[in-house]
């Protein structure tokens, strides 16, 4: 008897189980080819024949996950415990109410088309799975400007141009080198031609004078800027070794944007974050219920029920798709096998927070259009905003507080919201100075004090960038009709991308499961 396609992948599933299966669908054509190249994903039309299912959180995941399956003709409902889509992508603007578990609410004061983006800020360009979303939904992007020279460090109480701390540091350390080449103490590393080549090479990578002194130029700024007719312009005389190794902290600003992800140039969705998620909710809109946390797992038949509030309502579908983060989900009655439970439990998120402020662009007129500001204090970077330029007023990020330059984020978070307001204005009057008395409408939001959230993404051992062991495998099991995914069931941790291709990841092992 002839085997027809569906045949064909039951007794796949049997023998090889839902890997086997997803590996069968993709050889069949069934399926894209994984995101490794930057095709769009898209599941086969008709394939959810209008069977039901069941996703858990309106994050970037949830969305793209609904977006998917609708497409596909699959039956689905999203629910989501916020008033709110979007999750971890937060775009906070006049009149929004922003909580905080143990703190005093507060409403933001910004003007009209004034936002902060209190959770994801950036988009890589490599990002390609959501920088895809935006593109096949129209929502305009604009440059992310990550890194600017004409930016600020305040470190050990002095305050130094980005420009001159990056380019005092290529010279200074270029100056070293060549003159251990001069001395001939590098004899035995380079020979010949390689010498006379490298230590060329120093001079003009280095600004360095024939004798392999640091001798700036101009890379590094000016003491006077040149000007007209006679104004030749005098460079700023260089940092010492010593002065700009006093700080240990002031490494990570120096090679920030050579991370893979922090490269040049990075984007951002015009008016905000959440326009990305909102676009992907506008194709799903009548399908998400919003206010409706879920409050128990459970597996019914070969489906499952899902028990959510508001007015613990049930609902029962053939599959599910949960995003929920692992802090939050381990707290949800269920019924997963032990190991499940036991890999969900006890992994702890990490704790994030920013302070937004509305001000007149007092920086944009010392020509800072964008970009980070760096501190050793609590509230570690200022964020200038990357659009609007020279219009009156703009949102300048008085603190992101990830964690790179300090142990900080505890500390800031303990901190009344006033608190966190001074020490930022501390720093922006030390790197702006008479400024600081523009700062208005200042709001605040710890990650780690946020409903539904509580932290930005695990920090664990299990989570490590090389190759993750039994736990992680056990979270990306499916539960019977359960799927998982989630920013954390990926190798692009705390980063939408992440998200939205553990969301992919999900769907195949869903139509691997419904196929069979
Ligand atoms: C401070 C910060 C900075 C970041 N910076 C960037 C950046 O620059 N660029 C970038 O791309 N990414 C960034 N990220 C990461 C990015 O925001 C997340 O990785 C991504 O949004 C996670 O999406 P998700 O769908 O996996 O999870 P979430 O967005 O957390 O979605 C889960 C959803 O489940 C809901 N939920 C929770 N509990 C329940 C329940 N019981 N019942 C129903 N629903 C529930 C939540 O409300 C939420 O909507 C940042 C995140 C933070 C916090």
């Amino acid at each position: 008897m002839a085997l027809t396609r569906r045949g064909f992948l039951e007794r796949l599933g049997a023998v090889g189980g839902y890997g086997a299966v997803y590996l069968g669908m993709e050889a069949m054509g069934l399926l894209n080819a994984p995101p490794a190249s930057a095709e769009p994903f898209e599941l086969p039309r008709g394939a959810g024949r209008g069977r039901k299912v069941v996703i858990l959180g309106a994050g970037i995941s949830g969305l793209v996950a609904a977006y998917e399956l609708k497409r596909a003709g699959w039956d689905v409902t999203v629910l989501e415990a916020r008033d709110r889509v979007a999750g971890r992508v937060w775009t906070i603007r006049g009149g929004d109410r922003i909580v905080q578990n143990g703190r005093p609410d507060q409403v933001c004061g910004f003007a009209e088309g004034h936002y902060l983006n209190a959770g994801a800020a950036r988009l890589p360009s490599q990002h390609h799975a959501i920088l895809g979303y935006a593109r096949r939904l129209n929502v305009p992007l604009e440059v992310m400007v990550n890194s600017n020279r004409s930016a600020k460090w305040d470190f050990g109480g002095r305050v130094h141009h980005d420009r001159q701390m990056v380019n005092d540091v290529r010279g200074q350390i270029s100056s070293l080198l060549a003159k251990a080449i001069d001395r001939g103490a590098l004899d035995q590393e380079l020979r010949g031609g390689d010498k006379t080549a490298m230590r060329e090479f120093l001079g003009f990578y280095g600004e360095l004078a024939r004798n392999g002194d640091y001798v700036p130029q101009g890379r590094s700024g000016y003491a006077e800027d040149p000007g007209g007719y006679t104004q030749t312009g005098r460079a700023l005389p260089p940092l010492t070794m010593a002065e700009l190794m006093a700080n240990r902290g002031a490494g990570l600003p120096l090679v920030f944007e050579e991370f893979f992800d922090q490269q040049t140039p990075m984007m951002q969705p015009v008016g905000g974050m959440d326009r990305i998620a909102h676009a992907l909710y506008e194709q799903v809109r009548p399908s998400v219920r919003l206010n409706s946390p879920v409050t128990a797992i459970r597996r019914r038949g070969n489906g499952v029920r899902i028990e959510h509030g508001p007015g613990n309502q049930a609902l029962e579908a053939d599959h599910c798709i949960c995003t929920l983060p692992l802090n939050l989900l381990q707290r949800i009655p269920n019924d997963f096998s032990p190991a499940k439970q036991a890999a969900i439990r006890d992994i702890p998120y990490l704790a994030s927070l920013k302070v937004g402020f509305e001000a007149p662009r007092f920086w944009e007129e010392e020509g800072i259009y964008g970009g980070l500001g760096w501190t050793d204090q609590p509230n570690e970077n200022l964020i200038y905003p990357s659009g609007g330029w020279n219009s009156p007023r703009g949102v300048l990020v008085g603190a992101y507080v990830a964690g790179w330059t300090g142990d900080h984020i505890e500390q800031f978070q303990a901190m009344s919201h006033e608190q966190r307001f001074q020490v930022c204005r501390d720093v922006i009057e030390r790197m702006h100075p008479g400024k600081s008395r523009l700062l208005a409408n200042p709001i605040t939001v710890a990650w780690g004090l946020t409903p539904w959230s509580e932290g930005v993404g695990p920090v664990h051992a299990d989570f490590g960038q090389e190759a993750r062991g039994a736990r992680y495998a056990e979270l990306m099991k499916p539960e019977g009709p359960i799927v998982f995914a989630g920013e954390h069931l990926s190798y692009v941790l705390y980063w939408q991308e992440g998200a939205a291709l553990s969301a992919h990841a999900a769907l195949r092992v869903l139509m691997s499961q419904a196929a069979a």
